[in-house]
């Protein structure tokens, strides 16, 4: 069964009176261990969609099922354990609190929950020692250079072992080597089976995924499938 089942999905703003839908109807399915880029032009609903599957925000109608669990009806509570459980997020600012060390920053979306200290640990030590941030460990982010924030940020979308990774914008702020080394990063992790959402505006970044989802006007316009020909959706 697809690990992300979106169907019928709307997003209905009122403002004045007037309902605007940010998304107006989509439906998709992704299969587990998928690279799936999403484009479409500015305001088309890329980061509405995005936020949405990532439990950020709720559809106003329509159904998420992520292995078959109909996230949609979930409240709040459960909501953010599911979110701390199963999904990672990658944002082109980082964000990451410059109040707390590179290893607290990295340990950030395991703070609430009751993992034994032994293990997140060794988690950390493992993850930094594979990309290679073991020796600034214990710094501040207005110590590191950029790659180091960025190889930062990609520790913590991966501290609780996330089936699903969101990434918005990811390159966005990078430069050229930059963005090559998070796109060879994402899809590394993407060959070891993590499956990987990511809103793009750039092509570059887009000819890493397998598949390119294209939103306009909040609906899904058309669908790339690499190797093959694209189609209307
Ligand atoms: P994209 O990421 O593709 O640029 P967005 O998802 O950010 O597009 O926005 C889609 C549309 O929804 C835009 O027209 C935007 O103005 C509108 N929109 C987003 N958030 C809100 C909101 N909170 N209230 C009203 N309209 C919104
Ligand atoms: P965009 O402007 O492209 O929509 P943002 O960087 O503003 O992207 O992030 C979108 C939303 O995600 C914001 O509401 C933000 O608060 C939230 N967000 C950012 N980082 C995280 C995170 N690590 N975990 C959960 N939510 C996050």
């Amino acid at each position: 069964n697809p690990l992300l089942q979106v169907d019928a999905i709307q997003k209905t703003y009122v403002t004045g009176g007037n309902a605007f839908h940010a998304l107006d109807g989509v439906s998709f399915t992704i299969d587990h261990g998928e690279f799936v880029g999403i484009m479409g032009p500015s305001g088309a609903g890329k980061s509405t969609l995005l936020n949405v599957l990532a439990t950020i925000d709720t559809p106003t109608n329509g159904d998420i099922l992520v292995d078959g669990e109909n996230i949609a009806k979930l409240e709040e509570e459960a909501l953010s354990d599911f979110r701390r459980d199963h999904l990672g997020f990658i944002f082109q600012d980082y964000n990451l609190l410059d109040s707390l060390t590179v290893r607290e920053n990295i340990l950030l979306p395991l703070a609430v929950t009751k993992t034994p200290v032994d293990e997140t640990r060794s988690r950390v030590d493992a993850l930094a020692k594979r990309f290679g941030i073991t020796a600034i460990l214990d710094q501040y982010p207005y110590q590191i250079s950029g790659g180091q924030k960025q190889r930062t940020a990609v520790c913590r979308a991966l501290i609780s072992n996330p089936k699903l990774i969101f990434a918005d914008e990811p390159t966005g702020a990078l430069d050229s080597k930059s963005a090559t080394d998070l796109l060879q990063t994402l899809a590394g992790l993407n060959e070891a089976e993590t499956t990987i959402m990511m809103v793009t505006h750039d092509a570059y970044a887009a000819s890493f995924c397998r598949r390119v989802l294209y939103i306009q006007d909040g609906r899904l316009s058309k669908e790339l499938i690499r190797g093959t020909t694209s189609r209307d959706a």
